[in-house]
């Protein structure tokens, strides 16, 4: 281990990199669920474990009011993880501000998310689902910063942030 910090873009190309490594253990720890019961859970367990803003965005889709969220000024180092499994998502390294409302993030972390067509609206645009639990998180663009040139458009409420303790 040479450094526990890098630049900016080296950790959106090895996010996990970012972090000191009593974190990294402490998260690839909380990854070791191969599969996640909310696989065989029914749509009233969900119901029962989220609220009805998270049951909405995650289970039905739903879209949160612009700058509802919370996490719109959380600023501090750390992983934004699903709030239906917490498996790891986004890291704070890709976070920023794009002004439109929603937390937002240039990157995923690797393997953390799936992305389908989604013809519900006037355009099609590009959802964004949690890969373990399979839940909606947002939708992605391709009008962001950065050599990706992406846009992680996500509802707070779908995520859970988990600050990193130095
Ligand atoms: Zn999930």
């Amino acid at each position: 281990m040479t450094s526990q910090r890098k630049p900016l873009i080296a950790a959106e190309q090895a996010p996990m990199a970012f972090f000191s490594p009593t974190y990294r253990r402490a998260v690839e720890a909380s990854q070791h669920h191969a599969a996640h019961p909310g696989a065989t859970w029914s749509e009233d367990d969900w119901r029962s474990r989220l609220s009805p803003m998270q049951y909405a965005v995650l289970r039905r889709g739903a879209t949160e009011p612009a700058g509802s969220s919370p996490l719109l000024r959380e600023r501090r180092a750390g992983l934004f993880v699903c709030a239906g499994c917490a498996r790891p998502l986004f890291s704070s390294a890709a976070k920023f501000d794009s002004d439109s409302g929603w937390p937002s993030f240039s990157a995923a972390l690797d393997h953390a998310v799936d992305e389908e067509s989604d013809h519900s609206g006037d355009e099609t645009r590009i959802e964004v689902h949690c890969h373990r639990c399979g839940s909606h998180l947002g939708h992605v663009f391709n009008d962001g910063p950065g050599p990706g040139g992406l846009r992680y458009c996500i509802n707070g409420t779908a995520l859970t942030f988990l600050p990193e303790r130095r």
